[in-house]
């Protein structure tokens, strides 16, 4: 089975998801190739070749080519529930993610005041100011978080170096209406037993986010060994911990991530 396609464009969808609804994405980043300060084990791009905290400039679209694309694609007489900062890898390592951030939230309140702004981050940038300022402001931020310990970050999203995981815990503390979203996985590299597990489920309660979202990873994955953790178990995970510890946690895989 080959790994699933970058997106071509700065905008693409509508795509119907049961987390978002209608939504419409929008692609910071390159389209030939995936640029992310994170290089997870499960990626279903597979490995990442550009491990970096500020991709190339010249490899990613401008502003205004930004800005001209999104309002181009909100005046389409289409019904949209979110617009959805997503993409080819992380899209807080854009260079201009916070002004982008801000106008993209101008341009929708005037023209789709009705949509509200989605973030699909892996959180490693949340520890820089401007940045969780700019992910304070979306509707909806969904962050990564797949381990309550530094070895299992490590394992499992093989960061590009200088991210310190205790950092990405102050700022996800910090953003109003978090919701997480958990990779849980088996294999060599496991989040959903022993230790590993128990850590996650502890930062998980002193995080207390809005809700927490769990899916396991589909295949192809980067690595050979990764295992899926099947819905049974994921469904049993999300009864323990919003029955014993009053998470607001919501399984989800399959297309209807
Ligand atoms: S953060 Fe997302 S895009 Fe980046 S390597 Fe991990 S799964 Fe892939």
């Amino acid at each position: 089975m080959a790994q699933i396609s970058l997106q071509n464009g700065i905008i693409y969808g509508p795509v119907f998801s049961r987390r978002l609804g209608r939504s419409l994405g929008v692609n910071l980043l390159p389209t030939s190739y995936k640029a992310c300060s994170f290089d997870c084990i499960y990626c279903q791009y597979g490995q990442t070749i550009d491990l970096c905290l500020s991709p190339e400039i010249e490899e990613l679209p401008t502003i205004s080519q930004l800005i001209s694309a999104v309002e181009r694609a909100l005046t389409k007489p289409r019904a949209l529930d979110f617009i959805t900062f997503s993409g080819n890898g992380e899209p807080s390592i854009h260079p201009k993610f916070p002004a982008i951030v801000r106008r993209v939230k101008e341009i929708a309140s005037r023209l789709r005041p009705n949509a509200k702004l989605a973030l699909l981050s892996n959180s490693s940038r949340v520890m820089v100011p401007e940045i969780l300022s700019a992910i304070c402001l979306f509707d909806a931020p969904m962050m990564k978080l797949d381990a309550g310990d530094e070895d299992t970050f490590l394992a499992i999203n093989q960061t590009v170096g200088n991210i310190c995981f205790e950092d990405i815990i102050d700022g996800l503390k910090e953003i109003p209406n978090l919701i997480i979203q958990s990779i849980l996985i088996d294999g060599a590299v496991s989040n959903v037993r022993g230790a590993a597990f128990n850590s996650w489920v502890d930062i998980l309660r002193e995080i207390n986010p809005q809700e927490v979202h769990i899916y396991s990873s589909e295949r192809p994955t980067a690595h050979e060994d990764v295992v899926c953790v099947s819905p049974a178990k994921l469904m049993k995970i999300e009864e323990e911990l919003n029955n014993r510890f009053q998470l607001n946690v919501r399984v989800f895989w399959s297309e209807n991530f």
